[in-house]
C-alpha cells in the first residue's frame, strides 16, 4: 500500500531536457531530496518491502545509490556496500565492464564486502538501459551471493532495462515517460 506516497514522490522529481547532452531527458532527484516527506516516503516504501525478506546487504551504485541505499540499510539492519566507479575503492576489488552507447564503462566492488551467503538488494536512483544494474548484479553473483532484487526510484520503461536483468526482479516506484 503506497497510499498516495508514490504520486507525491513523482511530483517532486524535476525533469531537465538536454542534460547532460542534447536529446536526454534528465530525471533529477535532487528536488525529491528537498522535500523531506517525499525523501522519507521513498526510503519507507523500500524498507516496507525489504524488512522481512532476510536481506543482509544493501549495495548502492555510485553516485545516487549512495543517497537512497544507506537509510534503507540502516532501517532493515543490513550492511551497506558501495559499488563504485573505477579507481575509487582503496582495497582489493573485482570489476565488471559494461557497454554504453559509445564505448564502455566499469564498476568495482571490494573483495570480501559481500559473502557467498549474503542476500542482496541493489539500489540506484534510475534504471535506463539496465547496463549499470546488470553489471552490479554480476559483481554480486561472482562472489556467490544472491541478488534478491534491484530497486530504483525511477524507471524509463521505453529503454527495456528489465530485459538486460534477465530473471532478476526489478522494483521501481515511478515510471517516467
Ligand atoms: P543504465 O545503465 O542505462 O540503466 O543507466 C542508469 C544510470 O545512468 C543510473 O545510474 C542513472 O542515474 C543514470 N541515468 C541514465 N539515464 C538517466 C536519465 N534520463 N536521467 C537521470 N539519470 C540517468
Amino acid at each position: 500500500a503506497s497510499d498516495g506516497r508514490v504520486e507525491r514522490i513523482a511530483s517532486t522529481i524535476r525533469v531537465i531536457p538536454d542534460f547532460p547532452k542534447p536529446g536526454i531527458l534528465f530525471q533529477d532527484i535532487t528536488t525529491l531530496l528537498l522535500d523531506p516527506q517525499a525523501f522519507r516516503d521513498t526510503t519507507d516504501l523500500f524498507v516496507e518491502r525489504y524488512k522481512d525478506k532476510g536481506i543482509t546487504v544493501v549495495a548502492g551504485v555510485e553516485a545516487r545509490g549512495f543517497i537512497f541505499g544507506p537509510p534503507i540499510a540502516l532501517a532493515i539492519g543490513a550492511k551497506f556496500v558501495p559499488i563504485r566507479k573505477p579507481k575509487k575503492l582503496p582495497g582489493e576489488v573485482i570489476s565488471e565492464e559494461y557497454s554504453l552507447e559509445y564505448g564502455t564503462d566499469k564498476i568495482e566492488m571490494h573483495v570480501g564486502a559481500v559473502q557467498p551467503n549474503d542476500r542482496v538488494v541493489i539500489v540506484d536512483d534510475l534504471i535506463a538501459t539496465g547496463g549499470t544494474l546488470s553489471a552490479a548484479a554480476k559483481l554480486i553473483e561472482r562472489v556467490g551471493a544472491e541478488v534478491v532484487e534491484c530497486a530504483c526510484v525511477i524507471e524509463l520503461p521505453e529503454l527495456k532495462g528489465r530485459d538486460k536483468l534477465g530473471n532478476r526482479p526489478v522494483f521501481v516506484l515511478v515510471q517516467a515517460e
